[in-house]
């Protein structure tokens, strides 16, 4: 592998400082000891690599890494190759202004850092530094999804490194099957090395901050958000979080608006006129209007910076604000959290993004199986130490499967799990339903030895 004739840098353990910077992920429990890293500059930097590491006897495994934001090894491997795209991450913005495209190992920010000159904007993380590349093939919730859908049914094109090596185009038209595989199939397919999305006006200036009550106001908050809800339009979105904020650690729910299209901030007053003025009031009221998605993708910066590094993510679906699936929730972590100083930065999320512009496509247009509106939520297990690491994996694992499970109980649909926030040890059918069987095929089709055998795997058919 070091002999390889690439322009890209080739990183081994004896690279000191590069290496080990290279291996680091958003949370620590996902780095694992790469025996290269390889850093392609060009798209014609990785064909060799994938040569070399499959002419092997045995094969080297091969990882691909685009943000290092997801929270398993996805993108790390123990003695093999990472294929490390952070060199490839540049962000060109079509001379009309209508389409963006942006390479497969940008981080969201360096796509925010281009909208936010240009005055235009496009489906994305809320967080800056979650990469472009596993967000996108995985769906794409942004607080644009509900005026737009998600960054998948946003996605004009891609170009697509094989796992023969070939580099191939696709969209609706060029490699169509590919095209639908990637839409939320994952890097299953292949290397994204860059997509194309649809871009649209600016939706700045957007109402963003931060407001905070009491966890013992739980039931009048639900109530508050429940009311709400009935008036939601597109623009509007908010999460709720369950959390312990430093320097007090006591449970607390904080709730993000992001209130699009607001040019002088009146319509973000009068969204929060009853957060403010019903019959609980907030602790802490931080709520303002900020010119673009570059600044909200910032504002959780200072919080994730103090948390603990080791994290574990799992999250799903829900059909709807069901009040005793989030008590119930609420319960569970208040328990857990209480219990064990080591995790008490483990926190959850519910994002109340308006539903219906991502039921426009069908259930079997895209990989993505629910197409019925829905919201998603995320549990996020946090340890300060090794030792507590086991209990934030097993709280993780519990509240997504009450939650799937109430879920089905309160609407009558197993919404089964989101490929994004998966861990990867799920029933592939749980994913992808109805259409596994489809992306089985073009598993055969385009990666029959299974060379991309991280990540969520689909098996070929034998
Ligand atoms: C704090 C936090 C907040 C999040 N919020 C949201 C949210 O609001 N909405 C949402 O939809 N998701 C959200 N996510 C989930 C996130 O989208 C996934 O974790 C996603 O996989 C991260 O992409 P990445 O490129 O940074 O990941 P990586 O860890 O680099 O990769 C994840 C997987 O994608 C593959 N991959 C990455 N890039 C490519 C590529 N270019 N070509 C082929 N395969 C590739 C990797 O091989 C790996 O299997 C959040 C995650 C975190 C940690």
């Amino acid at each position: 592998m070091e002999n390889l004739s690439i322009q890209g840098q080739v990183l081994t353990p004896q690279s000191g400082d590069a290496y080990t910077t290279a291996l680091r992920r958003n949370s620590d429990l996902s780095v694992l000891p790469a025996k290269y890293i390889v850093q392609p500059v060009l798209y014609e930097d990785i064909p060799p690599v994938i040569a070399c590491a499959t002419s092997q006897s045995p094969p080297l495994e091969i990882a691909v890494k685009g943000g290092g934001a997801h929270s398993a090894t996805w993108a790390s491997s123990n003695g093999g190759v990472v294929i490390d795209l952070s060199k490839l991450n540049k962000v060109t913005l079509a001379a009309d202004k209508q389409s963006i495209t942006v390479q497969g190992g940008a981080y969201w920010g360096d796509v925010y850092e281009v909208t936010s000159k240009e005055k235009v904007d496009v489906v994305g993380s809320p967080l800056w530094f979650v990469g472009v590349g596993g967000y996108t093939l995985g769906g794409g919730h942004g607080p644009l999804s509900g005026e737009h859908g998600l960054a998948v049914d946003n996605l004009l094109s891609a170009t697509i490194v094989l796992a023969d090596g070939r580099i191939v185009k696709t969209s609706s038209d060029e490699e169509p099957d590919l095209f639908w595989a990637i839409r939320g199939g994952g890097g299953q397919f292949g290397i994204a090395v860059d997509f194309t999305f649809k871009v649209y006006p600016y939706a700045g200036p957007i109402g963003a901050g931060m407001m905070a009550y009491p966890g013992s106001e739980i039931a009048q908050v639900l109530k508050i958000i429940t009311d709400w809800k009935k008036t939601q339009t597109p623009t509007e979105r908010f999460t709720m979080n369950f959390s312990r904020p430093a320097p007090h650690f006591k449970p607390t729910i904080v709730i993000l608006p992001t209130v699009l299209h607001d040019q002088d901030g009146s319509r973000t007053q009068k969204i929060l006129a009853p957060f403010r003025e019903g019959a609980v009031k907030p602790v802490l009221d931080k709520v303002g209007l900020v010119p673009d998605m570059l600044t909200v993708s910032h504002a959780a910066d200072a919080a994730i910076a103090a948390a603990p590094r080791s994290l574990v993510i799992r999250g799903t679906l829900i059909s709807d604000f069901f009040p005793e699936l989030l008590l119930g929730v609420y319960e569970k972590w208040l328990a857990f959290t209480e219990s064990n100083e080591d995790v008490r930065a483990s926190a959850v999320l519910f994002d109340l993004t308006s539903p219906h512009k991502l039921a426009e496509i069908g259930s079997a247009d895209t990989p993505l199986k629910n197409r019925e509106p829905n919201y998603w939520m995320a549990v996020q297990g946090r340890s300060k130490t090794d030792a507590s690491v086991e209990a934030a994996r097993e709280f993780t694992a519990d509240i997504v499967s009450f939650v799937r499970e109430k879920n089905a109980e309160l609407s009558g649909q197993d919404l089964g799990w989101w490929l994004t926030l998966c861990q990867g040890n799920e029933k592939p059918e749980d994913v992808f339903g109805t259409n596994l069987p489809r992306l089985r095929e073009l598993k055969t089709k385009y990666d029959p030895k299974k060379v991309w055998s991280k990540g969520f795997v689909i098996e070929p058919l034998v």
